[in-house]
């Protein structure tokens, strides 16, 4: 039983459900967007349904796009030998911050973990492994320097090597157990920088 009207109460359950927002902090904001303008609040609920509707994954590199291809893998100034292999699109925005590299990218939607049951089928090596045809002369692997990023960039470097591709990993420097998208762009780019083939 709910305390709250269901419509407040409904809101507040699917706060909830948002990643690193407890029931406390679920209430905070359902009860601030109760007492918010409703051109404010409208603006939320369009912005949410917007990016459903009209944000995507890239078909080539499963980055986040508008269009059918992101605007990465269209660049043609983009140095289409080397692939840095990600975890999640929002590691491409950090790297991309750093300047320091101008290939293209491939984004895994995750990593491998098998304390979560997340094996090698469920993120997009395969996907990886099909791009590898096109002349691809180098794998830049930046997965997250912790248990779950080192496993995967393992699993990785065995399944290319022998494909003739030069595989290296980002140089450590960056906080172990991190995540890429908190590093600088200081330390982010000298990994790039640093990175040693694997
Ligand atoms: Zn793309």
């Amino acid at each position: 039983m709910s305390y709250y009207a269901s419509p407040l109460a409904a809101l507040v359950d699917e706060l909830a459900k948002l990643p690193g927002i407890g029931p406390k902090s679920a209430q905070r904001l359902a009860f601030y967007l109760l007492k918010a303008s409703s051109e404010e609040a409208k603006r939320l609920a369009i912005a949410i349904t917007e990016v459903k509707e009209k944000v995507r994954f890239c078909t080539d590199c499963f980055n986040v796009s508008v269009n059918e291809r992101c605007d990465i893998c269209t660049d043609l100034q983009r140095d289409r030998s080397i692939i840095c292999v990600v975890e999640e699109a929002r590691d491409i925005v950090a790297l991309e911050r750093t300047g320091g590299f101008h290939g293209l990218y491939h984004v895994l939607q995750g990593a491998i973990s098998p304390i979560d049951g997340v094996g090698p089928e469920d993120i997009r090596v395969k996907e990886l492994l099909a791009r590898l045809e096109g002349g691809v002369a180098e794998i830049l692997i930046a997965t997250n320097p912790n248990i779950e990023g080192e496993a995967t960039a393992m699993y990785i470097a065995r399944l290319t090597k022998p494909l003739g591709v030069k595989v290296t990993r980002i140089a450590s420097g960056l906080p172990v157990g991190g995540d890429l998208e908190y590093a600088d762009e200081v330390t982010l780019g000298k990994a790039l920088e640093g990175r040693r083939e694997m």
